[in-house]
């Protein structure tokens, strides 16, 4: 009877040491891994485990101080596929790019757990113009025109619109959402049309000297065979003589294909194009956290796909990236690096916990820059009817993007000097029915930029 009870007592003690064993290596598990599990939730997963809507995220504001994204609050549609919410959805956006800031982790403590992250989170600030980018929103919404529009200030790269549409309300029913509004069609590429006649004239201007080009004429006829391949070029605009300023003025693909025939050599025009952010690259250009896709304008000879490229067709620029190039037009060569995340700070607003430092680079001379500059004011001047424009635009340059289908892509870059910033937007499937057109969209957006201004 004895020997049974000490048997079983045995027992017992064997059962407690295996549970303690148990709970010990639960404890160091925890104790190793708890900070990086927490960490690996995504902003949706946090707030499930920190138990409550409110309190324990940030929230995102705009350049002027509009709230923008709250925890407890939808996000504005025209903001939505940009900030997104704490649900995965949209995974390149700020609320999930920037929810490590947002919930603060590096407060995380185990001994106090999801309590340790109360008010530890970062109050983002970004550098867009919320209002601007409802209004532009509203104005293609109200045309039901699909498109984006982009614009950053030229001397910083902060970006002050990045609308897109089809837009979506975060409350709406995702099986019910047009193809798109989900995507900001800004962080994605796009086929530039005659846009490209911006950097291909940088490019001319680079290899053939400006007083070479300033020389060469082309007649157009409306129609002629590239050398290489015996492909045709057309063009649809003012045929006749064409010099430089005109070719720019009236956009005739006969010109500028002639001049890349002429003066751009492959070597010397990659080289370029790399210099500029424009060649083709494998990985995702980087927005600070978020990311977007870069351009992959390619030209490897003289015959039709590349010559092409360099008229705006074929080849996809990033809007971003056109934006960066326009902007070191304008300043001496110096290309602004776009960005979003304009500051953050404590929930409370006392302490600031990072402040974006803008950097540039050069990509053109600084007399090439300028060289570009003086070329596309002479060609607007002379050749657009400025009349359509705000006087806050001081050179704009339109596209056209054939999509294939017999419709087309209305595009228009542009720069403003008295507000010092550049845009890019593009209208998908545009017609004279849409009753909108690309530059009241540019004029509402410069209108409503200098209002904050
Ligand atoms: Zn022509």
């Amino acid at each position: 009877m004895i020997r049974r009870l000490q048997c079983k007592r045995w027992l017992y003690f064997a059962m407690v040491l295996c549970l303690f064993a148990v709970l010990l290596a639960g404890l160091i598990h925890l104790a190793a891994n708890g900070a990086a599990h927490v960490r690996a939730m995504d902003a949706r997963q946090f707030q499930a485990f920190a138990d409550g809507p409110q309190g324990n995220i940030g929230s995102v504001y705009d350049s002027r101080g509009d709230l923008l994204f709250s925890p407890g609050q939808p996000v504005d549609r025209s903001v939505y596929s940009l900030v997104g919410s704490l649900s995965p959805m949209i995974s390149n956006c700020v609320v999930q790019c920037f929810h490590g800031d947002l919930i603060g982790w590096q407060d995380y403590s185990l001994w106090q757990g999801s309590a340790s992250l109360e008010g530890t989170g970062s109050d983002l600030f970004l550098t867009l113009d919320g209002r601007t980018q409802q209004a532009v929103t509203a104005l293609l919404e109200g045309h039901k025109v699909s498109g984006l529009v982009a614009a950053c200030d030229a001397s910083t790269g902060a970006l002050l619109c990045l609308a897109s549409t089809p837009a979506a309300g975060s409350e709406e029913d995702v099986t019910t959402l047009p193809d798109g509004a989900l995507l900001n069609k800004n962080l994605y590429p796009t086929t530039a049309g005659s846009t490209m006649k911006i950097v291909t004239t940088a490019l001319l201007i680079e290899q053939a000297g400006p007083e070479a080009l300033a020389a060469f004429r082309c007649a157009c006829t409306g129609s002629d065979t590239l050398a290489a391949d015996g492909t045709a070029i057309v063009c649809s605009t003012r045929q006749g003589e064409q010099d430089i300023v005109s070719a720019l003025g009236v956009s005739c693909n006969v010109y500028f294909a002639n001049a890349v025939e002429e003066f751009l050599a492959v070597d010397a025009t990659n080289e370029a194009l790399a210099r500029c952010g424009l060649a083709p690259q494998q990985e995702r250009k980087d927005l600070q956290m978020m990311t977007y896709s870069p351009s992959q304008v390619t030209f490897t000879d003289h015959t039709f796909a590349s010559v092409w490229s360099l008229l705006g067709q074929v080849s996809t620029v990033s809007p971003l990236d056109m934006l960066r190039f326009t902007a070191a037009l304008f300043h001496e060569g110096q290309a602004p690096t776009p960005y979003l995340l304009a500051a953050a700070s404590s929930r409370d607003h006392t302490q600031l916990r990072f402040q974006a430092d803008p950097d540039r680079q050069a990509i053109l001379a600084p007399e090439t820059a300028q060289q570009v500059t003086a070329l596309w004011a002479q060609a607007y001047a002379a050749y657009y009817d400025t009349d359509l424009y705000t006087p806050y635009v001081t050179v704009a340059k339109t596209g056209t993007a054939q999509q294939g289908d017999g419709q087309v892509n209305k595009l228009l870059l542009g720069y403003s000097q008295d507000l010092d910033v550049v845009f890019f937007l593009s209208l998908e499937n545009w017609t004279a029915q849409c009753g909108v057109t690309p530059q009241e969209v540019a004029n509402c957006l410069l209108e409503n930029l200098a209002a904050s201004d």
